[in-house]
């Protein structure tokens, strides 16, 4: 069993554990605030190094094309993930914050499991695809037409669900032949870390096929969306950063393929239970801090029953107490870090200048002096024109907003920049697929539905990205597509 980082994390380059050439930075529980230990600290050498691994990976080896070696080598991950399950559930709690509830779930078991469905689809990938025999412009020919992986991929991923993210990265794009770079979020290198180890020491991944590139230096990252040796970057995290990625990836001509930010709407339709509804609502807001892209943050509500929606949203969320990740029971825990903190309770007291009450939370909870934890907090007596409404929080904050009918509702939910997800609650569920099928979002939760699993794309509309992760639109992203024409004589 490999011993994973308590002391100091390591990058992965060439196949090789090593030190960061700018030293170290430390890892901190966001729910103590204490140092955890530190982490290789890489330097834009150390970047060139890993983007040289990939590229010399892809071009002189069969990896791309050796699809048995790949599936074995993303199965062999896969056991060296469950095999240290119980070990990595207790990194993730300490770095992440994120509440033990939430590990066994999409915050680490999930997407260990999903690895199979990337390992799946190559193994059952319709690789070619023949077209026949045809006469274009009169010349006799044999057509086909084939997938193949675009090349070195550099993945740049946040830290609110770091394993669900790298994963999900590593695996579609391994699996189609890529070989890859990945820089995590500087606030959770050991989750990474963690992942480099077991590369190294559990699978037969060929040297440079997977590197693993932490640093405290935002910068380091953005050198794969400028090298001219990566072919494609796979982006999850702001819509500001993506931006970035994007402006800078156009000098080459780089795929690009980007999951942003969302400001997703809850629709709750006039004839839904409105207090089970709402009380949903409120528990999905509070669920890791509000820490997650596709988190609905604005509760649509029938104009006549505001009030009483107000309520039921803050009776959950008042409830749900910031608490220890570590605690089994609970749902909140704190935001990654003091940045996040004070950014999540400067959207609060804008709220107040915008005209906003809260109906529960407000701020820092009084009975924690140490981590940074944020109360649930629901704001009320603000439309879809106040900025609270509109960008996008990262925190537990649950704006209430009155509809006038569902086209009214649609309206508010599609009246946004972004477009990741969307819920719609109704007791009847045709007139909520109507409402589902006007919404400009790529994921739609009905009555409770879950669209978050392995073989289910997930993705954005308008500024919450292009392209889609996971299923086989996920493995199809890390393609390219070749058509091959024979003459037939
Ligand atoms: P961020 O954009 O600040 O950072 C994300 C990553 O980009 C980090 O690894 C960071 O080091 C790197 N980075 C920063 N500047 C860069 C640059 N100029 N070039 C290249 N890389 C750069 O995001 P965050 O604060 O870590 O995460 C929160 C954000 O991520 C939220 O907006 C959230 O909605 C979004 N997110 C989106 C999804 C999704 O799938 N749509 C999932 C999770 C998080």
């Amino acid at each position: 069993m490999a011993v994973l980082p308590n002391r100091e994390s390591q990058l992965l380059i060439d196949g090789k554990l090593v030190a960061g050439s700018g030293g170290t930075y430390t890892t901190i529980n966001p729910a103590t605030e204490e140092v955890l230990g530190v982490a290789a600290d890489a330097t834009a050498e150390d970047m060139g190094r890993a983007i040289e691994a990939a590229r010399r990976a892809f071009d002189d080896t069969d990896w791309s094309t050796n699809t048995e070696l790949r599936v074995r080598c993303l199965r062999q991950l896969q056991t060296a993930l469950k095999d240290n399950l119980e070990e990595l559930r207790e990194l993730t709690i300490a770095e992440v914050g994120a509440p033990r509830m939430l590990t066994s779930g999409g915050q680490l078991e999930t997407p260990i499991e999903d690895l199979s469905v990337a390992a799946d689809t190559a193994e059952n990938y319709q690789w070619a695809t023949d077209l026949g025999y045809a006469t274009p412009q009169g010349i006799p020919t044999n057509r086909r037409v084939v997938r193949e992986a675009v090349g070195v991929v550099g993945a740049i991923t946040p830290w609110n669900f770091p394993h669900q993210i790298n994963l999900a990265k590593i695996g579609p794009a391994l699996a189609a032949g890529n070989t890859l770079v990945l820089k995590p979020a500087p606030d959770t290198p050991w989750c990474a870390g963690a992942l480099a180890e077991l590369i190294a020491e559990h699978t037969d991944f060929p040297p440079g096929v997977v590197n693993i590139v932490t640093s405290s230096d935002h910068g380091v990252g953005a050198l794969l969306s400028e090298d001219p040796r990566v072919d494609m970057v796979s982006f999850t995290g702001s819509t500001a950063t993506g931006r970035a990625v994007m402006t800078a990836a156009a000098a080459t001509i780089k795929k690009v393929f980007l999951e942003l930010g969302g400001k997703s709407a809850f629709l709750v339709l006039d004839d839904a239970d409105l207090a089970g509804a709402c009380s949903m609502a409120g528990f999905t807001a509070s669920m890791h801090a509000g820490q997650g892209c596709a988190i609905t943050t604005r509760l649509v509500v029938p104009r006549a029953r505001y009030d009483e929606a107000v309520e039921a949203a803050a009776a959950t969320m008042g409830s749900l107490k910031p608490g220890d990740p570590n605690d089994p029971r609970t749902v909140c825990g704190p935001v990654i870090s003091a940045r996040q903190r004070d950014r999540v309770q400067g959207y609060l007291d804008l709220a107040v200048t915008e005209g906003g009450r809260f109906a529960c939370g407000g701020g820092r909870p009084a009975d924690r002096d140490k981590g940074f934890f944020i109360e649930p907090t629901v704001v009320a007596g603000l439309t879809n024109d106040a900025r609270v409404a509109r960008e996008e929080i990262f925190g537990p904050v649950l704006t209430v907003i009155a509809h006038d009918g569902d086209d009214d509702a649609v309206r508010i939910a599609n009246d946004s920049p972004y477009g990741l997800s969307g819920t719609v609650f109704s007791a009847d569920p045709e007139r909520a697929d109507r409402v589902a099928a006007r919404l400009r979002v790529g994921t739609v939760n009905i009555n409770g539905g879950i669209w978050y699993s392995g073989d289910m794309p997930f993705g954005g509309y308008k500024q919450s990205g292009i392209g889609r992760e996971m299923g086989l639109a996920g493995f199809e992203e890390y393609t390219e597509i070749k058509a091959i024409a024979t003459a037939a004589n």
